[in-house]
C-alpha cells in the first residue's frame, strides 16, 4: 500500500455536517463503516432537496413559467456541474441516469445491441459487481457474443499480462471497474483503456466506487463511456451518470421510449431528440440532479485530495490494527488502494460479525457485495467490509478492533 500525504481537514467539524452521524445505535455512537454501499449526506445536500420541493419544484424543460424555469436552470446546471467533475469536452456527453447499474444496462441494449453480434467479444474483469457482469450475459444470450474475463491475482490485482492475451481482433468491448467494491483494488484504468483501443475496442469504466476518491478526467483516460452514481459521493440515491463520447452517444440508438426523448411523434414516425436528452426518457429525479450539485460543491470544498488522503491514512491504521487480530485475514492487498478493508475470520461466520458488531453500533457490510465470481476466485463465501468516508475516524477504527475482539470471544 503506497503512503498519501497526511490530510489537514478538521474531521469533528466535517461530522457536523452530518446529522444522521449524531445517534445511538444500540445505546452507542453510531459507527458508520458501510460507506462503499452507500455514503452519508450532508447538510448542504439535504438543504438542496428541501430548497428545491419548498421553492421551485416544477417539471422541467417544456414550461414557460417562472417554477419550472427556475427548475430547468438548477437542472442543467447540474449537467455543466457534472462535465466540469469528469473534464468532459461537450455538456451533451452527460447522460442522467438512475445509477451505475442503469448506465451499464444503457449502453448494454442501446450500443451493445447495435453494434455488437454472433462472435464479438467482450471483456470484463473478474473482480466485477453484478451489475457490470449481468447486463453484459444478457446481451451475450441475445447477440451470440462471447463474454471473456480478466482473471485476479492472490492481492485482488488484475493479471494484465492475462488481459494482453485476452484481447484480439475479436475483441469488441471492454467494460471493467475502476476501483473494486469488495477489495478497494484501484485499478490502472488508463492502461486497461489504451491496450484495448490498441485493438479497436470500445471502453466503458464502473466508476462508482472511483467518483468521491479519485480525480477523474474522462478526456486524459481517453474513456469511452464512464459511470457513475450520486449515492456514493455524498450525494441522492436514485441518481447516476452516464459519460459516452458525443460521437458514440450521437450514433446510437435511444433506450427507454417516451416523452423528452423525442423531437416529433406521429403515427407514422417519431424523429428522436439530440443527445443527451435522446437517452432521458420521461420525467427524471429532478431534486436529486440539482442536489449532486451540491454534493460535488461539498467534497471539491474539502479538496478531493485532503478527503482521499485522509481516508487512505484511516485504511493504513485499520490494516496496521486487523493485521494484528489472531485468525483474521485480509482479503485484497493490492499497492493502489482506496479506503475499503475486507477480511475473513478463521471460525466465524461474517455475517455473525457484521450482528456483534451491529449490536455494539457498528454498522459494517457482509456478504458477497454483489461479486460472487470475485468471492468465488478466493474461495470464499463473503467478507466482512468496512469502507471510509472524510467524516469516519481512527478511534472508529479503535471502537471496530474492540469489536471484532469481542466477536472473537463470543464465537470462538
Ligand atoms: N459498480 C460498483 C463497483 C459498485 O460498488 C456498485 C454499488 O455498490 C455498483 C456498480 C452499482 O451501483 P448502483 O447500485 O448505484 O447502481
Amino acid at each position: 500500500m503506497q503512503s498519501a500525504p497526511v490530510t489537514t481537514l478538521d474531521i469533528q467539524q466535517i461530522r457536523q455536517d452530518f446529522p444522521i452521524l449524531d445517534q445511538q445505535v444500540n445505546g452507542r455512537p453510531l459507527v458508520y463503516f458501510d460507506n462503499a454501499a452507500t455514503n452519508q449526506k450532508p447538510r448542504p445536500v439535504i438543504d438542496a432537496l428541501t430548497q428545491y420541493y419548498e421553492g421551485y419544484n416544477a417539471n422541467i424543460h417544456r414550461g414557460i413559467h417562472h417554477l419550472a424555469e427556475q427548475a430547468t436552470a438548477a437542472f442543467e446546471a447540474s449537467r455543466r456541474a457534472i462535465q466540469q467533475f469528469l473534464n468532459a469536452r461537450h455538456w451533451e456527453e452527460i447522460i442522467f441516469t438512475y445509477g451505475t447499474t442503469d448506465g451499464i444496462n444503457l449502453v448494454a441494449q442501446t450500443y451493445g445491441r447495435r453494434f455488437l453480434g454472433e462472435g464479438d467479444e467482450i471483456i470484463i474483469s473478474t473482480m466485477e459487481h453484478h451489475s457490470n457482469i449481468v447486463p453484459w450475459q444478457m446481451l451475450c444470450e441475445e447477440r451470440g457474443c462471447v463474454l471473456k474475463v480478466i482473471p485476479v491475482d492472490d492481492n485482488g490485482e488484475l493479471i494484465l499480462e492475462e488481459y494482453e492475451k485476452l484481447l484480439s481482433a475479436r475483441t469488441k468491448f471492454v467494460s471493467c471497474v475502476h476501483v473494486s467494491n469488495s477489495l478497494g483494488t484501484i485499478n490502472p484504468v488508463k492502461t486497461i483503456i489504451d491496450m484495448a483501443h490498441q485493438v479497436g475496442a470500445v471502453v466503458l469504466i464502473d466508476g462508482a466506487q472511483a467518483s468521491s476518491h479519485i480525480d477523474l478526467d474522462v478526456q486524459a483516460l481517453d474513456a469511452d463511456f464512464y459511470v457513475f452514481s450520486a449515492h456514493k459521493l455524498y450525494g441522492p440515491t436514485g441518481m447516476g451518470v452516464l459519460y459516452g463520447k458525443k460521437a458514440l452517444l450521437d450514433a446510437m440508438p435511444p433506450y427507454r421510449g417516451g416523452g423528452e426523448m423525442i423531437k416529433e411523434v406521429t403515427f407514422a414516425k417519431t424523429t428522436y431528440n439530440e443527445i443527451p436528452y435522446k437517452f432521458e426518457a420521461g420525467t427524471p429525479n429532478i431534486a436529486d440532479v440539482i442536489a449532486v450539485k451540491t454534493a460535488l460543491e461539498y467534497m471539491a470544498g474539502l479538496g478531493k485530495e485532503n478527503i482521499a488522503a485522509h481516508e487512505h491514512e484511516l485504511l493504513q491504521y485499520a490494516t496496521e490494527q486487523l493485521s494484528e487480530l489472531d485468525g483474521l485475514r485480509i482479503i485484497g492487498q493490492a499497492k493502489e488502494k482506496i479506503g475499503v478493508v475486507s477480511w475473513v475470520m478463521d471460525g466465524i461466520h461474517h455475517q455473525d460479525t457484521g450482528v456483534i458488531l451491529d449490536q455494539q453500533g457498528i454498522a459494517v457490510r457482509t456478504g458477497h457485495h454483489c461479486t460472487q465470481p470475485l468471492m468465488q476466485r478466493f474461495g470464499i463465501a463473503g467478507t466482512t467490509r468496512a469502507s471510509f468516508a472524510v467524516y469516519n475516524t481512527k478511534d472508529e477504527v479503535d471502537r471496530l478492533i474492540v469489536g471484532l475482539r469481542r466477536v472473537q470471544k463470543m464465537m470462538l
